[in-house]
């Protein structure tokens, strides 16, 4: 057995025998509200939204971009499990904004017919911009869900609003 493995598992009976009330939870969120976030270890949306266990969906990814799963996951956490309120956070020093797509083929030696879009990006802000756009832009994705773009500060913590991408996410259109 792995060092890590053993860790994961002593770990895990440690945490199950205090679960107590958890039991009760329900699989839709009490806060109603969805974060979509990078892997990056370093962010702990619990931690840094004060969250519980049951208290809202976290959807992670290499980036925190807008992929087809990561809509697919949204599209879910609002229809079947009622969330209302979705946050993008992408953060500072993200893998994402320090490779090209092409730096990444490379790795996997990758030629033309294999590529995959690694969603990488050049500037954090206008990435959370272009994501909130995309989302609000779906067609499956409902006019009333205000969708707030943050990014999060590795150095202090602080989450930092990008102004552009709330300010497109929160407008509504009376028609729906
Ligand atoms: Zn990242």
């Amino acid at each position: 057995m792995s060092k890590i493995l053993k860790e994961v598992i002593i770990s895990n009976e440690q945490y199950a025998k205090n679960f107590n009330t958890k039991r009760e939870l329900q699989a839709a969120p009490i806060k109603k509200f969805a974060i979509l976030t990078c892997m990056d270890a370093r962010l702990d949306p619990a931690k840094f939204a004060g969250l519980s266990e049951g208290d809202a969906h976290v959807i992670r990814n290499a980036g925190g971009r807008v992929s087809d799963d990561a809509i697919r996951s949204l599209l879910i956490s609002y229809k079947l499990l009622g969330t209302k309120e979705w946050f993008v956070i992408h953060h500072t020093d993200c893998g994402l904004e320090k490779f090209s797509n092409k730096d990444i083929d490379k790795e996997f030696n990758l030629d033309s017919k294999n590529k995959i879009d690694w969603l990488t990006f050049n500037d954090n802000e206008k990435s959370v911009v272009e994501d909130v756009l995309k989302l609000k832009s779906h067609p499956l994705v409902p006019n009333s869900i205000p969708i707030y773009g943050y990014i999060y500060d590795c150095k202090t913590g602080n989450l930092k609003e990008v102004f552009e991408a709330t300010k497109a996410g929160t407008k509504f259109n009376s028609s729906t």
